[in-house]
Parts: structure tokens; C-alpha cells; sequence
């Protein structure tokens, strides 16, 4: 049995916690690793420790501090199959997703290497006479990164390299449902020859949120999770005067016109729905179709969701749909299955049915007639479950859209280059697709989700991320050339 360990000033350290959680693999829903719910103390201690190491890593040479991500980024191309295999033992995706993921991972890797580039400020030369302005980037000091557990390789990594990149100290917590992974990539990032105490580790749950909200030493936090606790770690966080980025849910609406390629279409809608079993907050869980090709799309989508194959993935690379996380998870999903009957909406795939026994499984779900207004339409399920309703126009589609309380991404499926420019003008979303399953986020574009699926101003990666791990001097200088024209 693997017992997490945290790392702190370079040193992997047993937790002093009284209170563990159980990792499970929950494709066979075998215990795999004890997570320690580390106290405050312990959390409190790690942060003055990356307060320390500020002080020196701060003001390393951007060249330094790029080349050591240079080298992570080719240990971790060395080890993508290892961590993907970790991906796919906690968390239960399949292992061709999980090396997407590792990809995905190891782009921001890419990306927070270029940082000498992305590092540079702005100038003018002559803002008055002999007058020049020049405008520096600094990092901003310890950030806290809180991850949850649907991607334990790709969402840290939006966080912690661009963060040490930028000059910045980190203390992670990643999600303890799966800790294994960022146990492994420190491993590497020491391989690398990260110095000590700029990353750190600290495994558990709120205690370790709660010191990182109000722990005076902490200047930014990093968040992505749910949208109730990315609301209170933003509202919280900015009463401790830290800057916050709070990454939340999703209900993303997939938009199909009658002219769509009806085959393209239904297999891009399949990955979109059912990819990762749904735990992905890009998940196309809306599918709002034109009437008139409604039967046709329906039946075809049905069909081929029946033909997934279903299973363990840490044992079967031929799975494409592994478990969700916990049982919990699986039960809460059976319960929208039992509402989504109960408000009216036809159940033509029941992923009750079918499912291995062992393990935390939940089968391709599919309701058909859904209504503005069903739960099972209105909430994030984070499970294989979608929700089909039948439109008259993408104005309606949009409309319906708009009424969801979510907005992080959408989706079209049309070759009407005018219905396209509609859907980008006029939709309240912020990761869009066009003839594509799922927008997914790439290291070098923020992350753009809106309404209550995004909480705070800059939003990570692309550029944004940049902005949000440092702050700037603006330097005004006069400097008289006038006595060499003597
Ligand atoms: P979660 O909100 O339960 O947990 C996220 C993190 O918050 C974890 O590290 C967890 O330990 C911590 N946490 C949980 N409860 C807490 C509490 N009461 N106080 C303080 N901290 C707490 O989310 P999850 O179930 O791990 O992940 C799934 C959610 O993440 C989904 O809602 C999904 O849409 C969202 N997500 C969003 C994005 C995005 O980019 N918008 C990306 C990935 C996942």
C-alpha cells in the first residue's frame, strides 16, 4: 500500500495527519494508496518555507529558470507512458485519453519555457522630453494551487510551471482522490534539478484550502474544481487581499443544424459526451438538435454509444469508457437517472444497465425530449449522462444556452459559415467549438470560461496566466541628452 508523502524544502515528508483518505482505482474499486489529510500546521509550515525560497528564486535569471523547464519538459516526454499509466490506475480514464493528457501536461511544460519571451515589458522612448517609460515583470510570491480530480496531470500543470517560470514559489495540493500522479512529476521535477523549495506538495482537503486562504504569506491562488467551491475560495481568498483565479463547473450546450455531416458529427458527440466517462468540464452534456434531423441524429448516437466498450481501463487498452471516480459519484448519477424519469424526459440508453460489478461504472446515459428547467438539463452531473432537446433554430438553441447558469464552453455542428459567425457573435460561452467534439484548452490560449463557471479577471494559461503570476513597475525616467549637443 502506497502511503502519500509531502514535499516540502526538497525533503518527502510523512504528514504528522491523523486522518487519511483511501485511493482507490476505481475501475475494479480496489484501495491503492492512503492520502493524508495534512493539518494546517503542516500547510502553514510548507508556505514559509516557499516564502524563504522566494527570496532567492525570485530574482534567479529568467534563463536559469528556463532551462531547467527545458529539461522537464524532456524527462516528462521520456516518461509519458509511466504517468499516463498512473493517470488511468487513479482516475479511471482510458489510456489512450490519459496520454492526450500527459501531452496536454508537458505543452505547458512548452509553453512556461519560453517564459525569456513572454517575461518582457513594454517601453516608449520619448513620452515627454528626454522622458522615457519602461514597464518591468515581477513575480508575485507564493502561489497555492488546488487541483481537482478529473485531470491529475494536465490541470497542475496549467498552474505550477508557468507560476516557478515567472519567478514565483509554489505549494500544491492536488486532489487527494488522486495524488499519485504529482507525487511522481515532483520526483521528476527534482530529476530536473528544480531547487529546492520552489515546488511543493501538500496532500488532503479543506484544512489545507483553509490555511492557504488565510495564511497572510500566500499572494496568489490558483484554483479548479467545482463550482460551489471555486465560489467560496474567491470570495475568501479576495477577503485575505489574494488575488484569485477560481476555474469552476460546466454544462456545455452542443449545438447541431440539420445541414451538419450527420456521421462526423455523431462520433465527435460521442467523445464529447462520453470521453474521460464525462468527467471533463469541456464534456458536451446539452445536445440541443434541429427537428428535422433529430430522429436520424438520435438513433445514430444511440447506436453508437451502445457500441462502447465499457470496463476497466488500468487492465483493458481497448476500453473506451472507464468508471467514474467514486461511488458516490456513481450513486449521485443513478439518482439523476431516477429524476430525469421522474421530470418526464424519455431514458432511450439507461447506464444502469450493463456494467461490470466491480468498480464505481455508470454506462452510457442518454435522454432524449429534455426540457429548460429539468435538473437533469439545469446541473452539472459530471458523469456518461446527456441531456438531448429538440430545437427549431439556433436562435432557440442559443436562447436555451443562455438560460444555464454555466457558460464554459459550446459547441456547433454546421457548414453554414453564416450560422457559424451567428453562434460566435452571439453565444455567452467562453471555449468554443466549431465542427469539433471538445474546445480543449491548449497551454499557449487562456482558458476562457464565463458566467459561474469562472470566477476572477485573468483566467490561466496563454497569456492571461502570465499576467496573473506577476505584477509589474512602471519606470519613468528623464535622462537630459541636451549637453551633447554642447
Ligand atoms: P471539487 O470542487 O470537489 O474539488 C476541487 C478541489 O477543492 C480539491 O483539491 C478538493 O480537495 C478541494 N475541496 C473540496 N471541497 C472543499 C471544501 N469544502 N473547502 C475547500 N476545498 C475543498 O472538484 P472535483 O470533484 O475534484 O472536480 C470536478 C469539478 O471540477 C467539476 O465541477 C468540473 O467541472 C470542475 N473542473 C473545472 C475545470 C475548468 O477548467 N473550469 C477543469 C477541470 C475540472
Amino acid at each position: 500500500m502506497r502511503l502519500i508523502k509531502n514535499y516540502v524544502d526538497g525533503q518527502w515528508i510523512e504528514s504528522k495527519a491523523k486522518e487519511f483518505e483511501d485511493v482507490y482505482n476505481p475501475g475494479d474499486g480496489e484501495v491503492i494508496a492512503k492520502c493524508p489529510l495534512s493539518t494546517r500546521d503542516e500547510t502553514k509550515e510548507a508556505i514559509e518555507n516557499a516564502a524563504e525560497t522566494f527570496k532567492t528564486w525570485g530574482k534567479t535569471s529568467v534563463l536559469s529558470r528556463q532551462k531547467i523547464l527545458f529539461k522537464l519538459q524532456q524527462i516528462l516526454v521520456e516518461h509519458t507512458d509511466e504517468l499516463a499509466r498512473l493517470i488511468t490506475l487513479e482516475n479511471g480514464k482510458n489510456f489512450k485519453e490519459a496520454k492526450g493528457e500527459v501531452g496536454r501536461g508537458i505543452e505547458n511544460v512548452e509553453h512556461a519555457a519560453s517564459i525569456a519571451n513572454l517575461l518582457m515589458g513594454d517601453n516608449l522612448s520619448t513620452i515627454a522630453t528626454d522622458v522615457e517609460v519602461h514597464n518591468y515583470k515581477y513575480p508575485i510570491g507564493v502561489i497555492a494551487g488546488i487541483a481537482p480530480f478529473n485531470f491529475p496531470m494536465m490541470v497542475p500543470f496549467w498552474m505550477f510551471p508557468m507560476a516557478i517560470a515567472c519567478g514565483n514559489t509554489v505549494v500544491m495540493k492536488p486532489s487527494e482522490k488522486t495524488p499519485i500522479l504529482m507525487q511522481r512529476v515532483t520526483e521528476l521535477c527534482e530529476e530536473a534539478g528544480l531547487p529546492k523549495g520552489v515546488l511543493n506538495v501538500v496532500n488532503g482537503g479543506v484544512e489545507v484550502v483553509n490555511e492557504f486562504l488565510e495564511n497572510p504569506q500566500v499572494a496568489g491562488i490558483s484554483f479548479v474544481g467545482s463550482k460551489n467551491i471555486g465560489e467560496l475560495v474567491y470570495r475568501k481568498g479576495c477577503q485575505h487581499d489574494k488575488r484569485v483565479q477560481a476555474l469552476a463547473g460546466a454544462k456545455n450546450h452542443t449545438i447541431i443544424l440539420k445541414d451538419a455531416d450527420i456521421e462526423d458529427t455523431v462520433t465527435k458527440a460521442i467523445g464529447g459526451a462520453f470521453g474521460s466517462a464525462g468527467e471533463r468540464c469541456m464534456a458536451g452534456s446539452v445536445i440541443l438538435v434541429e427537428e428535422e434531423i433529430a430522429d436520424e441524429f438520435v438513433e445514430k448516437f444511440t447506436k453508437a454509444a451502445k457500441e462502447l466498450k465499457v470496463g476497466d481501463a488500468s487492465k483493458d487498452d481497448d476500453v473506451f469508457l472507464g468508471p467514474v471516480i467514486r461511488k458516490e459519484n456513481q450513486e449521485r448519477t443513478f439518482r439523476y437517472i431516477e429524476k430525469g424519469i421522474e421530470e418526464g424526459a424519455s431514458l432511450i440508453l439507461d447506464g444502469r444497465k450493463n456494467i461490470p460489478e466491480k468498480g464505481f461504472f455508470v454506462g452510457p446515459t442518454i435522454f432524449d425530449n429534455c426540457k429548460v428547467g429539468m435538473k437533469i438539463w439545469a446541473e452539472e452531473i459530471f458523469a456518461p449522462f446527456v441531456s438531448i432537446i429538440r430545437v427549431k433554430s439556433l436562435k432557440e438553441a442559443i436562447e436555451i444556452a443562455h438560460q444555464n447558469e454555466f457558460a464554459n464552453g459550446s459547441c456547433i455542428f454546421t457548414n453554414n459559415a453564416a450560422a457559424i459567425r451567428y453562434f460566435r457573435e452571439n453565444i455567452d460561452a467562453g471555449m468554443l467549438g466549431v465542427n469539433l467534439g471538445v474546445p480543449a484548452p491548449v497551454a499557449f490560449f487562456a482558458f476562457s470560461g464565463w458566467k459561474h463557471s469562472f470566477y476572477g479577471d485573468l483566467h490561466c494559461n496563454g497569456k492571461d496566466s502570465i499576467l496573473f503570476y506577476t505584477r509589474r513597475k512602471v519606470v519613468t525616467s528623464q535622462l537630459k541628452t541636451g549637453e551633447f549637443d554642447k
